[in-house]
């Protein structure tokens, strides 16, 4: 029976990226282990030194920033219409998502003052350009956003403050025609994010009621859909059937890359496409 891992030297062979049997190595003494550390230390350093000098002489980019061009373009070609609304969203807007005192949401929202807020989704701002691109194109018609949302989730392995949305929607579809395309949409999306197996299970939502879940194998929720007529269809003077999923990039990314902690995944100062910057 030997000693293992200080908690120290563990979190940082987790930051460098130690795989799981190293970090269950255990040693018969301090001395051992310390030396070992030490070795260990400086192999992963020099391995993620080489992965960043990788980058630079390769794609040069995020795994963030290309599976968003990479969604971008899929969807464009598969005849989606992008929209970019701001960031900022004022009250109104979001109590017409029924997000209001007593809302479970209302409590994760950061204020920026009493009538602004950063938004925590995407589904206001999308229903405010809907209804008047509803107005002007023939139906069906679908668009979608890609960026950033906020939400004071507790900062586990699973959630961030900021995290990147990808939510689209298609209006004005035959009604029995809803579930079929929910689903070729979410079949869109996980492919094209590399995300090759998922299971889809239905849950209750405290925005939308009924949703259609995009959970991967380790049971790591991708993405959420919902379909209408809906009772907050009415806010907005809509009254065209809709599909719409919204998924999470940073969680398709730890699923895509098998990575269990999103914040390696997302919008660091720590890390560049999932290196450790302190090597
Ligand atoms: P969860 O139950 O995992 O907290 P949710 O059901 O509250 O998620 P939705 O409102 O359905 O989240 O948002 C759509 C998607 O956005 C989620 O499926 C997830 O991929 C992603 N997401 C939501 N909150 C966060 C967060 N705090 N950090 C990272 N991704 C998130
Ligand atoms: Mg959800």
């Amino acid at each position: 029976m030997g000693i293992t891992w200080s908690k120290t030297q563990k979190d940082r062979l987790r930051a460098l990226r130690a795989d799981g049997a190293r970090l269950a190595d255990s040693f018969e003494g301090r001395p051992q282990r310390d030396q070992a550390f030490q070795d260990l230390e400086g192999a992963l350093a020099k391995a993620r030194r080489k992965e960043l000098e990788d980058l630079r002489a390769g794609h040069g980019r995020p795994g963030l920033c290309r599976l968003q061009t990479t969604l971008e373009g899929t969807l464009v070609g598969a005849g989606f219409v992008q929209v970019a609304t701001p960031t900022i969203m004022s009250r109104g807007l979001l109590a017409k998502m029924g997000v209001t005192k007593n809302h479970d949401l209302f409590e994760q929202v950061f204020w920026l003052d009493r009538d602004r807020c950063l938004r925590p989704m995407l589904a206001p701002h999308l229903y405010y350009v809907i209804k008047d691109l509803l107005r002007l194109w023939e139906k069906p018609l679908g668009i979608f956003e890609v960026g950033s949302c906020f939400r004071k989730d507790s900062q586990g392995a699973r959630h961030s403050n900021e995290f990147t949305m990808l939510n689209l929607c298609e209006f004005g579809l035959p009604e029995e025609d809803r579930g079929g395309r929910l689903r070729e949409m979410a079949e869109v999306v996980t492919r094209a994010a590399g995300v090759h197996e998922y299971e889809l299970e239905e849950s209750a939502s405290t925005v939308y009621g009924g949703t259609l879940d995009v959970v991967s194998v380790d049971g790591l929720e991708l993405g959420s859909g919902a379909m209408g007529p809906h009772p907050l269809d009415h806010a907005w003077r809509i009254t065209d059937t809709w599909v719409g999923i919204g998924f999470g990039l940073e969680r398709l990314l730890m699923t895509v890359n098998r990575e269990t902690s999103i914040g390696k995944m997302g919008r660091s100062l720590a890390y560049l496409d999932g290196i450790p910057l302190s090597i």
